[in-house]
This record gives C-alpha cells, structure tokens and sequence, in this order.
C-alpha cells in the first residue's frame, strides 16, 4: 500500500471511530455518488444493448448522412468498376493502384505500426512523408485512428472495442462508422494513454488542418494527377480516384477488423478471435498476420514468418529501407525464445516450425 494509502485508511478508521455526523455523512454522499454512477453506467449499457436488438430501421444510433455516403461511394465504386475501361485508360488505372499502395503505407506504416503501437521511431522527414501518405487515404483523422486502434486492441471483442467483431462481420467491416459508438467504446477510451501523440507536431498538424488537408490531399490533388498529365477526362478521373480507388483503399483497411478477426489459422494465441490471413496481408501490405499481431502488437513487422515476398509485407520493406538511411531507426520485435515459448503454450497447432506442447493440443 502506498503511503498515501496508508494515512487515509488511518483517518478513515478514526473517523469511523469518532462517529462525526459531518464525517461520516460525506463518506456516505462519496459512497453514494460511486452506486449511482455504476448504476448510471449499467443503465446506459442496458439501453444500448436493448437499442441494437431492434429492427435496424428503427434504431436511433444510425448516423444516416454516413451511411448515406457509405451507400453512395460504393454503388458508383461498383458502377466504375463494371464499366472503366481499363484498356484505354491503363495510365489512369495505375495510378489509381499506385495512390491505393502510398494510402496503404500510410495506415500500415504510419497511423498503425509507428503511432498507434510505437513498434519503431521515425525521424521527422519520414513522419511527414507518413503523414501525407496516410491522408492520400482520405481517411478520418490520424488522432481518431489512433486512439481507435489502441482501443481495439486493448478491448478485443468486448463492447468497448469499436469494431467489435463479436457483433458480427458487417459491424466490424465497416457498420460501425455508420451507428454512434457504444458507451463503453468512449468510457474506456478515456483509459488510454496519447499524450505521445499531442507531443509530436507532425500529429499536432494534421489534426489542426485536417478539415482542409483531407479533401485536398485525399481527393483534390490526386484527381487533379491524371486530368493534368495525362488529359484524363474529369468524368473519369472522378470516378476512379474518388469513388473506385477510395472504396477498395478503405476496403481493404476495413478487411483487418472483419475478415481477419473471423477467418484463419491462429498458431501464436488460440484463445483470440484475430487470425492469420494470407489475402487480408496482400490486400493490406503485410497488416494480415493478425493472430501474431494482437500477440505481439510491438512487433514493427506485425508478422513473424516469410520474407517481404513469401510474407507479402511490403510496409516492412519500406521501413526496412528507411532504416538503411537513418530515418526509422528502433525497430522492435520480440526474442525467438519468447515466441515459441507463445507458440508452445497458446498456439492452435498450426505453425508450421514449431509444435503445441502436447496436453495443451489435447485440449
Ligand atoms: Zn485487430
Ligand atoms: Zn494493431
């Protein structure tokens, strides 16, 4: 017991023992206070509970102008897809691939691996280049993805995570940008620790300008690309860079809380619902090795096995090769003895290098 703890035990026992009415009533209203704020808690949790079990139509957490837009972007996304013609217009297509890979190491690189688990350090000129990679996503803001993220990670599969895959796929993909946010998601949320990122300008930037930066680096200037250098006409140059390229980019983003929360191998902790996803690390640039991740979030290369090819992690040959010049520099992973030790004691049995000890695969 601290200090601290010590003296008010002592003069809460004293008081006790004196009797004070004035005393003893203000410990009482404390006590008071502490029910009813439990009380406040469980019946804001009940309300939602019972709210999410009406007709979807119905409910009042749905936030209609995002659903609204959620609908909108991915029925002219399906429409672009079905008739772009990918035969003439091959430069407008690869660009549209290439913002798609700059917005992916932004998330991968920046948002994720190096803000939101701290896996490694960045010097600033590859926290800037970061920066404005991940606002080619047209993402929400790096502070909202953040503080999401070590939510998710904290509360895996509880009301407090924000893409509670317990919920069911639609949810986690992508339902719960479209409904208002769980109590507990904003409740626990205030646990977490991110003074690390007010601290760092680059954050502090993006979050001041972010009204302005997003629609001009998200969605301006990448239209204005093909139009320009290559006389794209603007009705195609919209359709692909807005609508096609963004809804696969925050696809595949989505895809890692749905699809590899839900399907795969999980050789590092069988008790969790993440697992390893070959497709989810090709469409993601190496974010798919989620069992091993939630395992060991601290890992730079959120993997454990395969090179940048067999592995498909093309953010940790990014990082990899700004750590040859200096610019990301700490890059953390844990020992192979730990690993094992992991993969021996929690592991499913599926790792291909290592076996289960045999009563935890009799289990
Ligand atoms: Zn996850
Ligand atoms: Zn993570």
């Amino acid at each position: 017991m601290a200090p601290n703890e010590i003296i008010a035990e002592q003069v809460l026992r004293e008081i006790v023992k004196v009797n004070d009415p004035i005393f003893t009533a203000s410990l009482l209203d404390e006590k008071n206070e502490k029910e009813s704020e439990s009380q406040q808690i469980e019946k804001e949790n009940k309300e939602y509970e019972d709210l999410i079990k009406q007709p979807f139509l119905k409910r009042n957490d749905i936030k209609w102008m995002n659903l609204y837009f959620m609908v909108v972007l991915h029925a002219v996304a399906l429409y672009g897809f079905l008739t772009f013609p990918y035969l003439e217009k091959k430069a407008t297509f690869a660009w549209c691939w290439f913002l798609a890979v700059v917005a992916n190491f932004g998330v991968a690189g920046g948002v994720h691996r190096l803000w939101s688990h701290r896996a490694y350090k960045a010097k600033l000129p590859l926290r800037v280049i970061l920066m404005f990679c991940y606002l080619t996503s047209g993402q929400y803001s790096a502070m909202y993805w953040i503080r999401d993220h070590r939510v998710h990670h904290k509360f895996s599969e509880t009301n407090a995570d924000p893409v509670n895959s317990r919920r069911g796929f639609w949810f986690s993909h992508c339902g719960w940008l479209t409904m208002k946010r769980h109590p507990e998601v904003l409740r626990k949320g205030r646990q977490i620790d991110f003074s690390d990122c007010y601290e760092d300008p680059v954050i502090a930037f993006e979050e001041k300008y972010f009204e302005i930066l997003r629609p001009v680096v998200g969605f301006l200037l990448p239209t204005l690309v093909p139009v320009y250098f290559w006389n794209e006409s603007w009705y195609w140059a919209i359709i692909s860079v807005v609508f096609m390229r963004y809804a696969y980019s925050v696809n595949c983003t989505w895809s890692i809380n749905s699809f590899a929360h839900m399907f795969g191998s999980k050789p590092y902790d069988k008790s969790i619902a993440p697992a390893q996803n070959f497709l989810m690390s090709l469409a993601t640039g190496g974010e798919g090795w989620h069992n091993y991740h939630h395992v060991f979030p601290w890992d730079y290369k959120t993997a454990e096995l395969g090179n940048y090819i067999t592995g498909v992690n093309l953010t940790s040959f990014l990082i990899d090769q700004f750590a040859k010049i200096g610019w990301a520099y700490d890059l953390k992973q844990p020992s192979k003895e730990l690993i094992k030790s992991v993969i021996q004691n929690r592991g499913d049995g599926t790792h291909p290098e290592v076996e289960v000890k045999p009563e935890e695969k009799a289990n």
